[in-house]
């Protein structure tokens, strides 16, 4: 019999609902706190949220139903394939099994539609016309441009200015879609104007993106504000990703023994690994959790655990997470989804408690392990998703010398079609590794916010 390589679902397998890891977290989640230092009440959120999100913001159901207008989109592209790595394993010689599950098939190229389309159905449900937003490495805006236009929802977003530069068929994209463009930081906000006041040529940073999304969308009633990442609501509509990969590892008569996944704000890590960490709390055969990031920002592996805001201005309200400062200006790497200052607090929280693992690893590195991926099994994979590539090889390699026949699967987060451009520097040698120095980590962390609990 040939040998299975793509483990295919119905449309039907598409989950029903979502899964919720607050129920099974051993501890509540810290509370987001107010400039105060006082704990939020959510309605505080209502300027820029709509009351949907927010509910499941702060829920702790262990299951939340998807809507089923937002099923039948995801029947554009999901249930995604669970894919058997056999050519990488056979590259690398190694008797580890290679899985991966392929989020680079949404339109928009990578996991973030997953949370796109229920953020712009909510919004539309509860009468909002406009939503601004940020975006890093444009994968975000793609899909929240598209998801407001299926919904008929007007969308500006904030791209950080080097992205805007490096990625100029992003912008195109998002534009096709229907959205409006514009380089962060901008005149149009004063959290732009006053960044450019002082940097004039600033190349921008998510955090300083977010600022000027949010603060637009707190100033009209119209308007509300959607993130692509870090929040818990966020992490929750990901989980689609893993609860199929379960399905499908049933069906391969198989079961991850670790699980790797690329880790900007943590939401497409949440997205593969919290429906594996039930299994865990329920005291099932443990699977590894390993959230991958870059040593050029590596919050989980080096940041601090303290209370700090989502943006780069101090807009937002406070989350506890690992931060390495909300005004860290992120060295321009090539995975630009990874450049955020913070973790998302439920990720955090758990990398706290010991349940999940980080590891980082460097820039060149990532490349070289994206080009192998891609010469063995044929998909270019974005920059961001790379990093999972690494460590699942690095992983791969170690069970070579070890003799020890491990399930690896790691989340191919995205395609890289629209990256080639960093594909070139690296082919041109014009890519370096680097370290965030622990003088410049130090000094963000100086300028922490002081909250009651004591930072
Ligand atoms: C945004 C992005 C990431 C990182 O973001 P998370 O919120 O940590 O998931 C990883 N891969 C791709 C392709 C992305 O677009």
């Amino acid at each position: 019999m040939p040998q299975t390589t793509r483990i295919l679902l119905p449309e039907s397998a598409i989950p029903t609902h979502w899964y919720n890891v607050v129920a099974d977290m051993p501890n509540p989640p810290e509370p987001v706190l107010g400039a105060d230092g006082k704990a939020l009440s959510p309605d505080a959120l209502s300027a820029i949220f709509p009351d949907a999100l927010i509910e499941q913001e702060v829920s702790r159901e262990r299951w939340i139903p998807i809507p089923q207008e937002v099923r039948e989109l995801y029947q554009l592209w999901r249930p995604t394939a669970l894919v058997r790595a056999h050519r990488l394993e056979a590259a690398l010689g190694t008797p580890a099994r290679i899985y991966y599950k392929y989020e680079g098939a949404s339109p928009a190229g990578s996991h973030k539609l997953n949370s796109a389309l229920p953020q712009a159905y909510y919004n539309k449900r509860e009468g909002i016309t406009r939503l601004t937003t940020e975006t890093g490495a444009g994968q975000w805006g793609s899909s929240l441009s598209f998801a407001g236009g299926v919904f008929g929802i007007d969308v500006r977003v904030y791209m950080v200015r080097v992205s805007y530069q490096q990625k100029p068929f992003r912008r195109s994209m998002m534009q096709t879609w229907g959205a409006e463009v514009l380089a962060s930081p901008s005149e149009l906000t004063a959290s732009g104007r006053a960044a450019l006041a002082a940097h004039p040529d600033s190349p921008g940073s998510l955090g300083l993106a977010i600022a000027e999304a949010v603060e637009e969308a707190a100033g009209r009633a119209d308007t509300n504000y959607a993130l692509g990442s870090v929040l818990n609501h966020v992490l929750l509509h990901q989980t689609v990703i893993g609860l199929e990969a379960k399905q499908q590892f049933e069906i391969a008569g198989d079961w991850p023994d670790m699980i790797f996944a690329p880790c900007g704000g943590g939401s497409n890590f949440g997205g593969i690994a919290f429906p594996f960490l039930a299994d865990n709390a329920a005291g099932k055969k443990p699977v590894r959790l390993v959230a991958v990031e870059p040593t050029s920002c590596p919050s989980l592996t080096r940041g601090h655990y303290a209370y700090d805001f989502g943006d780069a201005v101090g807009l937002t309200p406070l989350m506890k997470q690992y931060t390495l400062g909300h005004d860290f200006m992120p060295p321009g790497i090539h995975a630009g989804g990874l450049r955020h200052h913070g973790a998302s607090s439920l990720v955090s929280q758990l990398y706290h408690e010991g349940l999940v693992e980080a590891v980082s690893v460097p820039q060149l590195a990532t490349f070289e392990a994206g080009i192998t991926f891609a010469r063995s099994e044929g998909i270019i994979p974005a920059p961001e998703s790379c990093h999972a590539i690494r460590a699942c090889i690095d992983e791969a390699l170690r069970c070579k010398q070890s003799g020890e026949a491990k399930t690896l699967f790691f989340n191919l987060s995205g395609h890289g079609h629209f990256d080639m451009a960093s594909y070139d520097r690296y082919f041109a040698g014009e890519l370096e590794d680097f370290d965030y120095p622990a003088e410049a980590i130090r000094d963000a962390l100086a300028r922490l916010p002081r909250v009651a609990e004591g930072v």
